[in-house]
């Protein structure tokens, strides 16, 4: 879902309707429905980002089928704000009570690794997907925010990510924070629909995917499994993944986790933009704030988490998280017009 509203406070226009990224002007490849019993080795199911990704590494080795009741990548992928980070969303001092120090520098790098390795899908296949490498910017208007962010930053510097501290003092960005810590490799971003289609365009399972057939169950045989689709037909296979983001129907019996939901809204493009295109920026609040320039002068902005274990989306609720982002974005930046 996406809403576009004008930054200034007197106009405000809501847009309800498709996810903001999923309206894509290039002509993409659409797969059939499976209409037929089916057999493969490794069944994914869900062809979000998630799925699209796990298809393509695998489909280089494995007989492996992808299968989405819908679209390809056009679930909560096409939401997503898409801010691409090393950084995790809690600080590395609060982690360590779950993890070590070494722990958490390595899942760091893993979050580096894996931008690297996108960078290198892109320089392979070529840039369909407007993939750019950018920095981030995490800050706090918080005062015992800035012992946080200080923290944070001996913590990056002590074990070699590239990080610089900035004070109101050293401040050119155009909204005002107590302290911020800045790291010119802290990221990437993309379309993240384009980027799926393209991660599925160039799998080598091109017989083996399929749009349009939901999995209504699955059932365990001596072999592997039986996962039935909506039109009854049955895949036989001996793994399955499951790649099924928010949709957890499939799972839900198991309740093995809280759900949590995030909200995202989009502005028209703005002229009189300052703001650094290439920063991915983050603040430390509960719930935070993060956002990006889009390539056409739009600012995208999410945020305001909270916890979701319903059925369906509470409109109410969107309607006041909505609001709540687009006026901690006006007073981050009062002066924006279109
Ligand atoms: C508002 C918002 C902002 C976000 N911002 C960021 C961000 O800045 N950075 C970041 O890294 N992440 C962000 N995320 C998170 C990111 O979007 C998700 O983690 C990611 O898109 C999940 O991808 P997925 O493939 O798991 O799920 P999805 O894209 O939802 O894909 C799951 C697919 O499974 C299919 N499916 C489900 N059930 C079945 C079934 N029974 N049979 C067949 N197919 C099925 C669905 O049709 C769907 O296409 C954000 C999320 C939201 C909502």
């Amino acid at each position: 879902m996406k809403r576009i509203y004008n930054i200034s406070k007197k106009k405000m226009e809501y847009v309800k309707g498709e996810a903001y990224f999923y309206q894509v002007e290039e002509r993409l490849k659409n797969y059939p429905y499976l209409n037929k019993d089916f057999q493969t080795d490794i069944l994914i199911i869900g062809g979000g980002i998630v799925g699209a990704i796990t298809n393509y590494y695998l489909s280089q080795k494995y007989d492996v089928a992808l299968i989405d009741k819908s679209r390809f990548g056009s679930g909560c992928t096409s939401c997503a704000t898409v801010l691409l980070e090393y950084q995790l969303d809690d600080f590395a001092e609060n982690l360590l009570s779950v993890m070590s120090e070494d722990e958490i520098s390595q899942v760091y790098r893993m979050g580096q690794e894996s931008i690297i390795e996108i960078d290198r899908f892109i320089k392979k296949h070529g840039n369909y997907c407007h993939f750019s490498l950018r920095s981030s910017l995490l800050f706090t208007n918080k005062l015992f925010g800035v012992k946080a962010i200080e923290n944070e930053y001996l913590f990056r510097k002590e074990r070699g990510f590239k990080a610089k501290l900035i004070y109101p003092e050293n401040n050119s960005f155009p909204f005002k924070f107590k302290a911020g810590l800045y790291c010119p490799d802290g990221g990437a971003e993309f379309n993240p629909y384009l980027f799926t289609k393209q991660m599925i365009e160039n799998s080598r399972n091109q017989d083996k995917l399929f749009e349009n057939t939901e999995i209504q169950s699955i059932s365990k045989t001596e072999y592997g499994y039986i996962a039935t689709t909506n039109f009854h037909d049955k895949i036989y296979c001996r793994k399955i993944i499951f790649a099924t983001g928010y949709n957890f129907e499939l799972l839900e019996n198991a309740k093995l986790c809280d759900r949590a939901i995030s909200y995202t809204i989009v502005t028209n493009p703005l002229k009189n933009l300052s703001l650094p295109e290439q920063t991915l920026i983050q603040d430390d609040e509960v719930p935070y704030h993060y956002m990006r320039v889009l390539p056409d002068k739009r600012i995208i902005f999410g945020g305001e988490d909270s916890k979701f274990n319903k059925k369906s989306i509470d409109d109410s609720l969107a309607e006041k998280k909505y609001k709540k982002l687009k006026n901690t974005l006006c007073k981050m930046l009062p002066n924006y017009s279109e």
